[in-house]
Protein backbone atom coordinates (compact mmCIF):
# COMPACT_ATOMS: atom_id res chain seq x y z
CA UNK A 1 0.00 0.00 0.00
CA UNK A 2 0.91 3.59 -0.96
CA UNK A 3 0.20 6.24 1.91
CA UNK A 4 -2.65 8.20 1.11
CA UNK A 5 -0.12 11.50 1.56
CA UNK A 6 2.43 9.96 -1.25
CA UNK A 7 -0.29 8.89 -3.41
CA UNK A 8 -1.86 12.47 -3.15
CA UNK A 9 1.37 14.11 -3.56
CA UNK A 10 1.69 12.30 -6.94
CA UNK A 11 -1.42 12.93 -8.36
CA UNK A 12 -0.73 16.82 -7.55
CA UNK A 13 3.23 16.28 -9.46
CA UNK A 14 0.46 15.05 -12.70
CA UNK A 15 -2.00 17.58 -12.19
CA UNK A 16 0.64 20.29 -12.05
CA UNK A 17 1.51 19.64 -15.96
CA UNK A 18 -2.27 20.23 -16.67
CA UNK A 19 -3.43 24.14 -17.60
CA UNK A 20 -4.37 26.13 -14.12
CA UNK A 21 -8.46 25.84 -13.89
CA UNK A 22 -8.02 29.19 -11.46
CA UNK A 23 -6.80 32.19 -12.47
CA UNK A 24 -8.93 33.35 -15.39
CA UNK A 25 -5.57 32.40 -17.74
CA UNK A 26 -7.31 29.46 -19.57
CA UNK A 27 -9.65 30.97 -21.62
CA UNK A 28 -11.92 27.96 -22.89
CA UNK A 29 -12.73 24.70 -20.91
CA UNK A 30 -13.04 25.85 -17.25
CA UNK A 31 -14.99 28.71 -15.23
CA UNK A 32 -13.11 30.54 -12.56
CA UNK A 33 -15.70 32.51 -10.41
CA UNK A 34 -12.30 34.11 -8.41
CA UNK A 35 -14.63 33.66 -5.28
CA UNK A 36 -12.50 32.72 -2.38
CA UNK A 37 -13.48 29.21 -0.22
CA UNK A 38 -15.94 28.11 -3.34
CA UNK A 39 -13.43 25.57 -4.31
CA UNK A 40 -13.66 24.25 -0.55
CA UNK A 41 -17.47 23.83 -0.59
CA UNK A 42 -17.77 22.22 -3.50
CA UNK A 43 -15.02 19.56 -2.61
CA UNK A 44 -16.90 19.08 0.86
CA UNK A 45 -20.31 18.82 -0.27
CA UNK A 46 -18.83 16.55 -3.43
CA UNK A 47 -17.49 14.13 -0.97
CA UNK A 48 -20.55 14.14 1.17
CA UNK A 49 -22.65 12.32 -1.16
CA UNK A 50 -20.34 10.93 -4.09
CA UNK A 51 -21.08 7.67 -2.59
CA UNK A 52 -25.06 7.94 -2.88
CA UNK A 53 -26.47 6.80 -6.32
CA UNK A 54 -29.03 8.64 -7.92
CA UNK A 55 -29.86 5.23 -9.53
CA UNK A 56 -32.44 5.09 -7.13
CA UNK A 57 -33.76 8.38 -6.00
CA UNK A 58 -35.89 6.01 -2.92
CA UNK A 59 -32.99 4.85 -1.89
CA UNK A 60 -31.29 8.07 -1.45
CA UNK A 61 -34.06 11.18 -1.10
CA UNK A 62 -31.11 13.17 -0.68
CA UNK A 63 -30.71 13.42 -4.33
CA UNK A 64 -33.44 13.76 -5.15
CA UNK A 65 -34.52 16.97 -3.36
CA UNK A 66 -31.10 18.31 -4.31
CA UNK A 67 -32.01 17.23 -8.35
CA UNK A 68 -35.19 19.32 -7.51
CA UNK A 69 -34.24 22.15 -6.15
CA UNK A 70 -31.42 22.58 -8.89
CA UNK A 71 -34.23 22.47 -12.01
CA UNK A 72 -36.52 24.51 -9.81
CA UNK A 73 -33.39 27.18 -9.26
CA UNK A 74 -32.62 26.98 -13.11
CA UNK A 75 -36.77 27.36 -14.63
CA UNK A 76 -36.89 30.14 -12.43
CA UNK A 77 -34.34 32.04 -13.78
CA UNK A 78 -35.13 31.24 -17.24
CA UNK A 79 -38.70 31.64 -17.28
CA UNK A 80 -40.38 28.39 -16.40
CA UNK A 81 -43.68 27.97 -15.15
CA UNK A 82 -45.84 26.03 -13.05
CA UNK A 83 -45.46 23.18 -15.42
CA UNK A 84 -41.76 23.36 -15.75
CA UNK A 85 -39.77 20.11 -15.15
CA UNK A 86 -36.46 18.93 -15.70
CA UNK A 87 -33.56 16.93 -15.09
CA UNK A 88 -30.03 17.44 -14.33
CA UNK A 89 -27.39 15.39 -16.39
CA UNK A 90 -23.91 15.13 -16.38
CA UNK A 91 -23.69 18.05 -18.89
CA UNK A 92 -24.53 19.91 -21.76
CA UNK A 93 -23.56 17.41 -24.28
CA UNK A 94 -26.22 14.70 -22.44
CA UNK A 95 -28.40 17.92 -22.01
CA UNK A 96 -28.78 18.76 -25.80
CA UNK A 97 -28.54 14.64 -26.34
CA UNK A 98 -31.35 14.21 -24.42
CA UNK A 99 -33.25 16.77 -25.74
CA UNK A 100 -33.09 15.10 -29.08
CA UNK A 101 -34.05 11.99 -27.82
CA UNK A 102 -37.00 12.71 -26.19
CA UNK A 103 -38.34 14.22 -29.44
CA UNK A 104 -37.86 11.45 -31.48
CA UNK A 105 -39.46 9.08 -28.69
CA UNK A 106 -42.51 11.91 -28.56
CA UNK A 107 -43.02 11.45 -32.38
CA UNK A 108 -42.61 7.71 -33.03
CA UNK A 109 -45.09 8.03 -36.20
CA UNK A 110 -41.98 10.01 -38.05
CA UNK A 111 -39.99 6.80 -39.30
CA UNK A 112 -37.31 9.14 -40.29
CA UNK A 113 -36.94 11.89 -38.03
CA UNK A 114 -35.00 15.20 -38.61
CA UNK A 115 -33.59 17.97 -36.01
CA UNK A 116 -33.53 21.32 -37.95
CA UNK A 117 -29.81 23.29 -36.58
CA UNK A 118 -28.25 26.29 -37.31
CA UNK A 119 -24.62 25.96 -39.03
CA UNK A 120 -23.27 27.27 -35.53
CA UNK A 121 -25.07 24.52 -33.11
CA UNK A 122 -22.92 22.60 -30.83
CA UNK A 123 -21.88 19.93 -32.27
CA UNK A 124 -23.63 18.19 -29.21
CA UNK A 125 -26.36 17.99 -31.67
CA UNK A 126 -24.49 16.17 -34.55
CA UNK A 127 -23.31 13.58 -31.42
CA UNK A 128 -26.96 13.29 -30.71
CA UNK A 129 -28.00 13.03 -34.61
CA UNK A 130 -25.49 10.50 -35.08
CA UNK A 131 -25.91 8.37 -31.72
CA UNK A 132 -29.66 8.52 -32.15
CA UNK A 133 -30.05 8.25 -36.01
CA UNK A 134 -32.03 11.30 -36.64
CA UNK A 135 -30.85 13.10 -39.42
CA UNK A 136 -29.14 16.74 -38.73
CA UNK A 137 -30.68 19.36 -41.89
CA UNK A 138 -28.24 21.68 -41.11
CA UNK A 139 -29.22 25.36 -42.05
CA UNK A 140 -26.45 28.61 -42.70
CA UNK A 141 -26.51 31.22 -40.64
CA UNK A 142 -26.18 34.66 -41.71
CA UNK A 143 -22.58 35.71 -42.93
CA UNK A 144 -22.03 38.71 -40.99
CA UNK A 145 -23.77 38.80 -37.67
CA UNK A 146 -23.56 34.65 -37.63
CA UNK A 147 -27.04 34.89 -36.08
CA UNK A 148 -29.57 31.99 -37.54
CA UNK A 149 -31.77 32.60 -39.80
CA UNK A 150 -35.34 32.62 -39.02
CA UNK A 151 -36.73 32.27 -42.19
CA UNK A 152 -34.37 30.14 -43.32
CA UNK A 153 -34.91 27.42 -40.34
CA UNK A 154 -38.78 27.74 -41.10
CA UNK A 155 -38.44 26.88 -44.72
CA UNK A 156 -36.10 23.63 -43.10
CA UNK A 157 -38.87 22.29 -41.35
CA UNK A 158 -40.83 19.61 -43.22
CA UNK A 159 -43.12 16.66 -42.22
CA UNK A 160 -40.25 14.63 -40.39
CA UNK A 161 -38.96 17.56 -38.39
CA UNK A 162 -39.00 16.37 -34.76
CA UNK A 163 -37.15 19.18 -33.64
CA UNK A 164 -35.54 22.83 -34.33
CA UNK A 165 -32.56 23.92 -32.25
CA UNK A 166 -31.33 28.30 -31.29
CA UNK A 167 -28.25 28.80 -29.52
CA UNK A 168 -28.26 31.39 -26.54
CA UNK A 169 -25.54 31.77 -27.64
CA UNK A 170 -23.67 29.98 -29.75
CA UNK A 171 -20.10 28.66 -28.67
CA UNK A 172 -18.24 29.69 -31.57
CA UNK A 173 -19.36 33.28 -31.43
CA UNK A 174 -21.22 33.79 -28.70
CA UNK A 175 -24.23 35.36 -30.68
CA UNK A 176 -27.79 34.82 -29.45
CA UNK A 177 -30.05 33.12 -32.26
CA UNK A 178 -33.11 35.04 -32.73
CA UNK A 179 -34.95 33.12 -30.32
CA UNK A 180 -38.93 34.08 -30.95
CA UNK A 181 -39.01 34.30 -34.49
CA UNK A 182 -37.47 30.64 -35.02
CA UNK A 183 -39.34 29.51 -32.08
CA UNK A 184 -42.54 31.07 -33.72
CA UNK A 185 -41.77 28.76 -37.40
CA UNK A 186 -41.46 25.65 -34.80
CA UNK A 187 -44.84 26.38 -33.28
CA UNK A 188 -46.04 27.57 -36.45
CA UNK A 189 -45.63 23.70 -37.93
CA UNK A 190 -46.15 22.17 -34.24
CA UNK A 191 -42.70 21.00 -34.23
CA UNK A 192 -40.55 20.89 -30.73
CA UNK A 193 -38.00 23.99 -30.14
CA UNK A 194 -35.04 23.49 -28.20
CA UNK A 195 -33.33 26.56 -27.07
CA UNK A 196 -29.40 25.24 -26.13
CA UNK A 197 -28.35 28.13 -23.13
CA UNK A 198 -25.58 25.97 -21.80
CA UNK A 199 -23.28 28.61 -22.07
CA UNK A 200 -25.30 31.18 -21.35
CA UNK A 201 -28.42 30.63 -19.39
CA UNK A 202 -26.91 30.92 -16.14
CA UNK A 203 -25.34 34.66 -16.69
CA UNK A 204 -27.44 35.87 -19.77
CA UNK A 205 -30.60 36.73 -17.20
CA UNK A 206 -27.90 38.85 -15.13
CA UNK A 207 -26.82 40.68 -17.80
CA UNK A 208 -30.58 41.71 -18.52
CA UNK A 209 -30.37 42.89 -14.78
CA UNK A 210 -27.50 44.80 -15.09
CA UNK A 211 -28.75 46.91 -18.26
CA UNK A 212 -27.74 45.14 -20.97
CA UNK A 213 -30.33 44.45 -23.80
CA UNK A 214 -31.02 40.47 -24.00
CA UNK A 215 -34.05 38.98 -25.57
CA UNK A 216 -36.26 36.99 -23.83
CA UNK A 217 -34.84 33.17 -24.59
CA UNK A 218 -36.18 30.81 -22.29
CA UNK A 219 -40.20 29.46 -21.32
CA UNK A 220 -41.51 33.52 -21.47
CA UNK A 221 -40.40 32.96 -25.61
CA UNK A 222 -44.14 31.05 -27.22
CA UNK A 223 -43.02 28.02 -28.81
CA UNK A 224 -39.85 26.90 -26.93
CA UNK A 225 -40.15 23.71 -25.32
CA UNK A 226 -37.18 23.13 -24.14
CA UNK A 227 -34.31 24.59 -22.25
CA UNK A 228 -30.64 23.53 -21.52
CA UNK A 229 -28.48 25.69 -19.09
CA UNK A 230 -25.04 24.07 -18.00
CA UNK A 231 -23.99 24.73 -13.90
CA UNK A 232 -20.48 23.60 -14.67
CA UNK A 233 -20.26 26.59 -16.45
CA UNK A 234 -21.74 30.13 -15.43
CA UNK A 235 -22.88 28.84 -12.52
CA UNK A 236 -19.33 27.94 -11.32
CA UNK A 237 -19.84 24.47 -10.51
CA UNK A 238 -17.05 21.60 -10.31
CA UNK A 239 -17.73 19.62 -13.90
CA UNK A 240 -20.45 16.80 -14.16
CA UNK A 241 -23.58 19.29 -13.98
CA UNK A 242 -26.04 21.12 -16.67
CA UNK A 243 -29.57 21.24 -16.40
CA UNK A 244 -32.51 19.97 -19.19
CA UNK A 245 -35.75 21.66 -18.72
CA UNK A 246 -39.09 20.78 -20.51
CA UNK A 247 -41.69 22.88 -20.57
CA UNK A 248 -44.12 20.15 -19.01
CA UNK A 249 -43.84 16.64 -18.20
CA UNK A 250 -45.23 15.07 -21.02
CA UNK A 251 -42.24 16.35 -23.92
CA UNK A 252 -39.62 14.89 -21.08
CA UNK A 253 -41.07 11.83 -21.40
CA UNK A 254 -39.22 10.31 -24.15
CA UNK A 255 -35.62 10.21 -22.20
CA UNK A 256 -36.60 8.36 -19.24
CA UNK A 257 -35.75 4.73 -20.02
CA UNK A 258 -37.56 1.80 -17.58
CA UNK A 259 -36.22 -2.14 -18.30
CA UNK A 260 -37.90 -4.74 -16.30
CA UNK A 261 -36.21 -7.26 -19.33
CA UNK A 262 -33.99 -9.04 -17.21
CA UNK A 263 -34.05 -10.87 -13.93
CA UNK A 264 -32.15 -7.73 -12.00
CA UNK A 265 -33.81 -4.46 -10.61
CA UNK A 266 -36.24 -2.55 -13.17
CA UNK A 267 -33.49 -0.38 -14.34
CA UNK A 268 -35.16 2.99 -14.05
CA UNK A 269 -33.56 6.14 -15.33
CA UNK A 270 -34.24 9.51 -16.18
CA UNK A 271 -30.65 10.42 -18.33
CA UNK A 272 -28.06 8.54 -19.84
CA UNK A 273 -26.45 7.22 -16.74
CA UNK A 274 -27.62 4.49 -14.85
CA UNK A 275 -25.43 4.55 -11.71
CA UNK A 276 -24.93 8.49 -11.26
CA UNK A 277 -22.74 9.70 -8.78
CA UNK A 278 -24.62 12.08 -6.44
CA UNK A 279 -21.09 14.05 -5.94
CA UNK A 280 -21.77 16.89 -8.62
CA UNK A 281 -25.26 17.34 -7.74
CA UNK A 282 -24.39 18.15 -4.31
CA UNK A 283 -21.68 20.08 -5.37
CA UNK A 284 -24.02 22.00 -7.83
CA UNK A 285 -26.23 22.25 -5.03
CA UNK A 286 -24.21 23.60 -2.80
CA UNK A 287 -22.56 26.51 -5.01
CA UNK A 288 -25.88 27.67 -5.69
CA UNK A 289 -27.08 28.10 -2.50
CA UNK A 290 -23.79 29.61 -1.10
CA UNK A 291 -23.20 32.03 -4.31
CA UNK A 292 -27.18 32.83 -4.20
CA UNK A 293 -28.85 35.38 -6.53
CA UNK A 294 -26.68 38.27 -5.61
CA UNK A 295 -23.67 36.80 -5.64
CA UNK A 296 -24.61 35.36 -9.73
CA UNK A 297 -25.15 39.18 -10.38
CA UNK A 298 -21.71 40.31 -9.16
CA UNK A 299 -20.00 37.70 -10.70
CA UNK A 300 -21.94 38.40 -14.51
CA UNK A 301 -21.19 42.12 -13.27
CA UNK A 302 -17.20 41.47 -13.18
CA UNK A 303 -17.40 38.94 -16.64
CA UNK A 304 -19.07 41.66 -18.61
CA UNK A 305 -16.91 44.14 -17.08
CA UNK A 306 -14.19 41.96 -18.58
CA UNK A 307 -15.75 41.03 -21.66
CA UNK A 308 -16.28 44.62 -22.54
CA UNK A 309 -12.37 45.48 -21.19
CA UNK A 310 -10.93 42.68 -23.41
CA UNK A 311 -13.32 43.21 -26.11
CA UNK A 312 -11.75 46.70 -26.76
CA UNK A 313 -7.98 45.55 -26.21
CA UNK A 314 -8.69 43.23 -29.24
CA UNK A 315 -9.72 45.47 -31.41
CA UNK A 316 -7.59 48.02 -30.63
CA UNK A 317 -4.41 45.96 -31.87
CA UNK A 318 -3.42 46.50 -35.64
CA UNK A 319 -4.53 43.47 -37.42
CA UNK A 320 -7.06 41.55 -35.34
CA UNK A 321 -10.66 41.95 -35.56
CA UNK A 322 -13.89 40.00 -33.91
CA UNK A 323 -15.46 37.64 -35.87
CA UNK A 324 -19.17 38.51 -35.28
CA UNK A 325 -20.77 41.38 -32.35
CA UNK A 326 -20.31 39.32 -29.26
CA UNK A 327 -24.16 39.14 -27.23
CA UNK A 328 -22.47 37.37 -24.05
CA UNK A 329 -19.25 36.64 -22.62
CA UNK A 330 -17.52 34.52 -25.45
CA UNK A 331 -15.06 36.31 -28.08
CA UNK A 332 -13.69 35.26 -31.06
CA UNK A 333 -10.81 36.86 -32.75
CA UNK A 334 -9.52 36.90 -35.81
CA UNK A 335 -7.53 38.78 -39.09
CA UNK A 336 -7.55 39.54 -41.99
CA UNK A 337 -3.60 40.11 -42.21
CA UNK A 338 -1.62 37.37 -44.22
CA UNK A 339 0.89 38.46 -41.77
CA UNK A 340 -0.32 37.16 -38.75
CA UNK A 341 -0.83 33.43 -37.98
CA UNK A 342 -3.53 33.24 -35.60
CA UNK A 343 -2.36 29.25 -34.45
CA UNK A 344 1.30 30.97 -33.97
CA UNK A 345 -0.49 33.48 -32.05
CA UNK A 346 -1.89 30.68 -29.60
CA UNK A 347 1.32 29.45 -29.26
CA UNK A 348 2.83 31.95 -28.53
CA UNK A 349 -0.34 32.96 -25.90
CA UNK A 350 0.91 29.82 -24.32
CA UNK A 351 4.30 30.11 -23.62
CA UNK A 352 3.39 33.38 -21.97
CA UNK A 353 1.25 31.75 -19.42
CA UNK A 354 -2.47 31.57 -21.81
CA UNK A 355 -4.54 29.46 -23.29
CA UNK A 356 -6.33 30.08 -25.93
CA UNK A 357 -8.48 27.70 -27.99
CA UNK A 358 -8.00 27.99 -31.89
CA UNK A 359 -11.35 27.17 -33.88
CA UNK A 360 -10.76 25.98 -37.70
CA UNK A 361 -12.16 27.89 -40.59
CA UNK A 362 -16.07 26.64 -41.24
CA UNK A 363 -18.42 28.04 -44.16
CA UNK A 364 -18.35 31.64 -43.56
CA UNK A 365 -16.87 31.44 -40.57
CA UNK A 366 -12.87 32.10 -40.49
CA UNK A 367 -10.50 30.88 -39.04
CA UNK A 368 -10.05 32.33 -35.15
CA UNK A 369 -9.25 32.42 -31.71
CA UNK A 370 -12.13 31.06 -28.93
CA UNK A 371 -12.15 33.53 -25.61
CA UNK A 372 -14.70 31.97 -22.68
CA UNK A 373 -14.42 35.14 -20.35
CA UNK A 374 -15.70 34.40 -16.58
CA UNK A 375 -15.57 36.65 -13.36
CA UNK A 376 -12.29 35.92 -12.77
CA UNK A 377 -10.40 37.59 -15.78
CA UNK A 378 -11.85 40.67 -14.18
CA UNK A 379 -8.83 43.25 -13.58
CA UNK A 380 -6.49 41.18 -15.46
CA UNK A 381 -7.83 42.96 -18.82
CA UNK A 382 -4.42 44.70 -19.27
CA UNK A 383 -2.29 41.90 -18.72
CA UNK A 384 -4.00 39.79 -21.31
CA UNK A 385 -3.66 42.36 -23.62
CA UNK A 386 0.13 43.14 -23.40
CA UNK A 387 0.22 39.15 -24.03
CA UNK A 388 -2.03 39.18 -27.10
CA UNK A 389 0.20 42.47 -28.39
CA UNK A 390 3.28 40.28 -27.80
CA UNK A 391 1.83 37.24 -29.39
CA UNK A 392 0.51 39.11 -32.33
CA UNK A 393 4.00 40.55 -32.90
CA UNK A 394 6.05 37.38 -32.68
CA UNK A 395 4.05 35.82 -34.69
CA UNK A 396 4.53 38.69 -37.27
CA UNK A 397 7.88 38.05 -37.08
CA UNK A 398 7.96 34.41 -37.44
CA UNK A 399 5.92 34.69 -40.63
CA UNK A 400 2.92 32.11 -41.57
CA UNK A 401 3.40 28.66 -40.95
CA UNK A 402 3.54 26.55 -44.34
CA UNK A 403 2.00 23.10 -44.71
CA UNK A 404 4.92 20.57 -46.27
CA UNK A 405 3.96 20.03 -50.19
CA UNK A 406 4.71 16.38 -49.88
CA UNK A 407 2.50 16.41 -46.09
CA UNK A 408 0.10 18.39 -48.23
CA UNK A 409 -0.50 16.41 -51.00
CA UNK A 410 -0.50 13.03 -48.37
CA UNK A 411 -3.35 14.53 -47.18
CA UNK A 412 -5.08 15.45 -50.52
CA UNK A 413 -4.93 11.59 -51.28
CA UNK A 414 -6.37 10.14 -47.54
CA UNK A 415 -9.58 8.95 -47.98
CA UNK A 416 -11.22 9.28 -44.88
CA UNK A 417 -13.51 6.59 -44.83
CA UNK A 418 -10.68 3.91 -45.23
CA UNK A 419 -8.13 6.12 -43.46
CA UNK A 420 -6.17 3.26 -41.65
CA UNK A 421 -3.55 3.06 -38.63
CA UNK A 422 -0.75 2.67 -41.13
CA UNK A 423 -1.73 5.89 -42.98
CA UNK A 424 -1.85 7.86 -39.75
CA UNK A 425 1.23 6.77 -38.65
CA UNK A 426 3.05 7.79 -42.19
CA UNK A 427 1.16 11.24 -41.72
CA UNK A 428 2.04 11.49 -37.63
CA UNK A 429 5.96 10.26 -38.67
CA UNK A 430 6.03 13.10 -41.73
CA UNK A 431 4.83 15.48 -39.16
CA UNK A 432 8.04 14.86 -36.77
CA UNK A 433 4.97 13.17 -34.61
CA UNK A 434 5.70 9.40 -35.20
CA UNK A 435 7.57 6.72 -32.55
CA UNK A 436 5.84 8.02 -29.64
CA UNK A 437 7.46 11.58 -30.07
CA UNK A 438 4.65 12.76 -27.82
CA UNK A 439 2.90 16.04 -28.21
CA UNK A 440 4.78 19.14 -29.40
CA UNK A 441 5.45 22.19 -27.35
CA UNK A 442 4.02 24.04 -30.15
CA UNK A 443 1.03 23.03 -32.34
CA UNK A 444 1.12 25.64 -35.34
CA UNK A 445 2.16 22.97 -37.63
CA UNK A 446 -0.14 20.52 -36.33
CA UNK A 447 -3.13 23.08 -37.04
CA UNK A 448 -1.89 24.18 -40.19
CA UNK A 449 -2.11 20.74 -41.38
CA UNK A 450 -5.84 20.21 -39.68
CA UNK A 451 -6.72 23.21 -40.91
CA UNK A 452 -6.21 22.46 -44.59
CA UNK A 453 -7.74 18.62 -44.19
CA UNK A 454 -11.47 18.42 -44.86
CA UNK A 455 -13.39 18.29 -41.73
CA UNK A 456 -14.74 14.86 -42.44
CA UNK A 457 -10.81 14.24 -42.90
CA UNK A 458 -10.32 16.26 -39.76
CA UNK A 459 -12.53 14.27 -38.23
CA UNK A 460 -11.20 10.67 -38.90
CA UNK A 461 -7.18 12.18 -38.21
CA UNK A 462 -8.39 12.99 -34.78
CA UNK A 463 -9.79 10.02 -33.98
CA UNK A 464 -6.93 7.90 -34.73
CA UNK A 465 -4.86 10.51 -32.61
CA UNK A 466 -6.97 9.60 -29.56
CA UNK A 467 -6.80 6.07 -30.30
CA UNK A 468 -3.13 6.83 -30.23
CA UNK A 469 -3.73 8.65 -27.20
CA UNK A 470 -5.69 6.17 -24.80
CA UNK A 471 -3.18 3.66 -24.67
CA UNK A 472 -2.52 1.75 -21.60
CA UNK A 473 1.12 1.69 -19.89
C1 LIG B 1 -20.51 23.73 -23.66
C2 LIG B 1 -21.67 23.68 -24.58
C3 LIG B 1 -22.32 22.48 -24.87
C4 LIG B 1 -21.80 21.12 -24.43
O1 LIG B 1 -21.58 21.07 -23.09
P1 LIG B 1 -20.57 20.06 -22.38
O2 LIG B 1 -20.82 20.36 -20.95
O3 LIG B 1 -19.19 20.40 -22.85
O4 LIG B 1 -20.93 18.67 -22.75
C5 LIG B 1 -23.45 22.56 -25.66
N1 LIG B 1 -23.88 23.72 -26.16
C6 LIG B 1 -23.25 24.89 -25.91
C7 LIG B 1 -23.77 26.16 -26.50
C8 LIG B 1 -22.11 24.90 -25.12
O5 LIG B 1 -21.47 26.04 -24.89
Amino acid sequence: MSSADDVLAELRALRAADLPTHGGRTLAYVYDSGLDGLDELSAAAHALAASANGLDPTAFPSLLRMENDLVSAASELLGGTARTVGSVTSGGTESCMLAVLAAREGNPGIAEPTVVLPSTAHAAFHKAAHLFRVRPVVVPVDPVTFRADPASMAGAIDDDTVLVVASAPSYAHGVLDPIAEIAAGAAARGVRMHVDACIGGWILPYFRRLGRDVPEFGFAVDGVTSVSVDLHKYAYCPKGASVLLHADSELRRGHFFAGAGWPGYTMLNSTLQSTRSGGPLAAAWAVLRHVGDDGYLGLARAALEAVEEMRAEITAISGLRLVAEPDSTLLALTTDDDGIDLFTVADEMGTRGWYVQPQFAHGDSPVNLHLTITAANRGSEAEFASALHASVAAARTAGPVVVDEGIAAFLADLDPDSLSEEEFGQLLAAAGMGGGAGLPDRMAEINAMLAIARPRLRERLLQEFLGILYRPG
